[in-house]
């Protein structure tokens, strides 16, 4: 049986006294969440991920979403955790309180995020659609919609989905074929066929909005030429269903390396009635608003996975005896020492743990940047819109990557038994496996950070991010029991400064040079994003111990930033040598003997 405890005493560490979130909420306007809320919120989420969902993780795997005559069936204990959560009121937390919310903070979701996703992620892809469908419903749709949706939304009674990928048009979606033809009435008829869609037929709710892309008639070439539309499963009057359905049906859903209880589906739009949601032909840009969000959740999957990976491998090297420390034998009343005491093992754990809250810091720092990006003032919304555009990628690829990594980790660490499904560790791995896939691919979400994010603006955007990660450096100069951090931590980031260099300088002559190194480019500044959290998380404890307080966390804390900075960061040597070797190697190599 799968074990799970939610990292609350992180997130306590995390939020308040690394990022000192209620100074933050005070100043945004979110009085109301207290440092007794937002802990109290956490905990009853976590207890109902612990009761209700986790348990239904291991139906999802095994007996799965099925499809049978158009309709797909998720396992009865789904219904349970999702029902549980939508009766809780839980979906809508950050929703407006004209929609039923509670207009929490937005950082607050990153928890909720990390629960669901290592308890079920399966089931929490719908939740974190249904989150992104609200979001676009409630600030772009016309009154008429936001009045007979997005309550149903945000409290979850109805699920939304993302309609992109069709047959010939993943990536590249300036090619899609989906139509929209405009009516008298100002509603349009949808039709066309997307594939790859998640939860676009299930059992967990009456209605499910469908959010399409598709091209109007004589509407431009490529990605300029997509509008967004609205489309119901059932067409609803007045926020009531009506059971006249919509021309929208499910042919079939994918088999799957994992992620079971998640139903991929082939979803066909035969003239379906829609609504045309923002402006026409604005369809990618509402999109990609919209995966801000889903594209820091799709990184807290890294983590989530990584972190239930780890609580139980451990839990299982924790028992397991096979020979002897090598410094001489550990425990003379046993045939064996624990698997413990031998380096390799805690290299292994050691490093999950540390690209675990490593990256738990960094998704909580992008959290909370996204609060300023809503409510901050002028001055506070620049500055978090910068820092955003640079973070995203970075969450999204560099925390999924390390998610695949780390659940790999788990299983080696775990020897045979991490390949048995009776320990529950290989399914972790075979879950996150879609993480650097969908969402937009790792390798393009590098494209995105080398090719757009550092030059955008003249390199504005990097500026933002270069004046507190020098500032905490200088900050913390003359401290001597910093220096161990802060010393790698400048020496990586100005190796950032000359590869960003680099990469602008030889990416504009060559854009294959800027191509070729874009993944390595992006680890490499993942790894330095993920120094600067730990330098600023073994900060707070250091100063935590000089004020005299004694507690094994910090005592811990302080172990993992060594582990970090010794065992992970020098990987940026490697990697920075590799983005210096550039593309020639790549493409020189010819095309028929691949
Ligand atoms: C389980 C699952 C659930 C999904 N859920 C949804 C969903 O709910 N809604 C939805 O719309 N889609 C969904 N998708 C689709 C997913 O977003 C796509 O699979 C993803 O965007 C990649 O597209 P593709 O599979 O067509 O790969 P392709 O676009 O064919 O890419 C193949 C490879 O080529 C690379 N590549 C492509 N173009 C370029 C380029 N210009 N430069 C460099 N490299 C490039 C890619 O990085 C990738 O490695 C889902 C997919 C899966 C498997």
């Amino acid at each position: 049986m799968v074990q799970y405890n939610p990292p609350i005493r992180d997130y306590n560490f995390l939020l308040h006294e690394v990022f000192n979130v209620i100074e933050m909420n005070q100043r945004l306007g979110y009085e109301g969440f207290d440092r007794d809320t937002i802990d109290m919120m956490i905990e009853e989420w976590a207890d109902l991920m612990q009761t209700t969902w986790l348990p239904s993780n291991v139906d999802g795997d095994r007996i799965g979403s099925t499809f049978t005559n158009g309709k797909v069936t998720t396992p009865p204990s789904f219904k349970t955790a999702w029902n549980a959560a939508v009766e809780g009121g839980w979906f809508a937390t950050v929703a407006k309180a004209e929609h039923g919310g509670l207009e929490a903070p937005l950082f607050l979701r990153n928890a909720m995020d990390e629960f669901a996703i290592s308890s079920n992620m399966a089931l929490s892809t719908i939740g974190a659609l249904s989150l992104g469908v609200y979001e676009l419903i409630s600030e772009h749709a016309e009154q008429k919609l936001i009045d007979m949706y997005a309550e149903k939304v945000a409290l979850g009674e109805w699920c939304g989905t993302m309609c992109l990928t069709e047959p010939h048009a993943g990536t590249d979606l300036g090619i899609i074929n989906s139509k929209a033809e405009p009516q008298n009435d100002g509603s349009y008829k949808i039709s066309g066929t997307k594939i790859f869609i998640t939860f676009a037929e299930h059992d967990l709710s009456e209605n499910i909005v469908h959010m399409v892309l598709a091209k109007l008639p004589n509407s431009p070439e490529g990605t300029h030429g997509i509008s967004l539309f609205l489309v119901p499963k059932y067409l609803s009057q007045d926020g009531l269903l009506s059971e006249q359905v919509n021309g929208v049906t499910c042919s079939g859903i994918e088999e799957k390396m994992g992620l079971h209880g998640s139903p991929t589906c082939v979803l066909n739009f035969d003239e379906s009635i829609g609504w045309l949601v923002g402006e026409e032909n604005c369809g990618m840009k509402l999109m990609f608003e919209m995966m801000n969000r889903e594209r820091l959740a799709t990184g807290m999957m890294g983590i989530g996975l990584g972190e239930v990976a780890y609580q139980n491998s451990l839990q299982w090297c924790k028992e397991r005896r096979q020979g002897r420390d090598l410094k001489g034998t550990k425990d003379m009343h046993e045939s064996a020492d624990s698997i413990l005491v031998h380096p390799d093992v805690r290299r292994m754990l050691l490093k999950v743990k540390a690209n675990n809250e490593g990256s738990r810091a960094l998704g909580t720092w992008v959290g909370t940047l996204l609060d300023e990006l809503k409510r901050g003032d002028s001055e506070g919304k620049v500055h978090a819109e910068a820092l955003v555009s640079l973070l995203t990628p970075i969450i999204k690829a560099h925390a999924t990557d390390l998610g695949c990594e780390s659940t790999s980790l788990c299983i080696q660490v775990m020897g045979g038994a991490g390949y048995c499904t009776e320990y529950g560790v290989e399914q972790f791995y075979r879950d996150v496996r879609i993480a650097p896939i969908w969402e937009g691919t790792n390798g393009i979400q590098s494209l995105d950070l080398a090719g757009r994010k550092i030059t955008k603006n003249f390199g504005k955007n990097l500026r933002h991010l270069m004046w507190p990660l020098l500032e905490f450096i200088e900050e913390n100069r003359d401290d001597a029991r910093m220096s161990k951090y802060t010393k790698p931590l400048y020496q990586n980031v100005k190796g950032l400064q000359q590869l960003t260099l680099l990469m602008i300088s030889e990416g504009m002559g060559n854009p294959h040079f800027l191509a070729g190194s874009a993944t390595d480019y992006t680890s490499y500044f993942g790894n330095t994003m993920l120094a600067f959290m730990w330098a600023k998380m073994a900060g707070v404890c250091i100063e935590a111990q000089k004020a005299g307080v004694q507690d094994d966390f910090y005592k811990a804390k302080l172990a993992l930033a060594d582990v970090f900075f010794n065992e992970i960061l020098p990987d940026n040597i490697g990697l920075a040598a590799k983005v210096q070797s550039g593309h020639k190697h790549l493409m020189e190599y010819p095309e028929v003997l691949l």
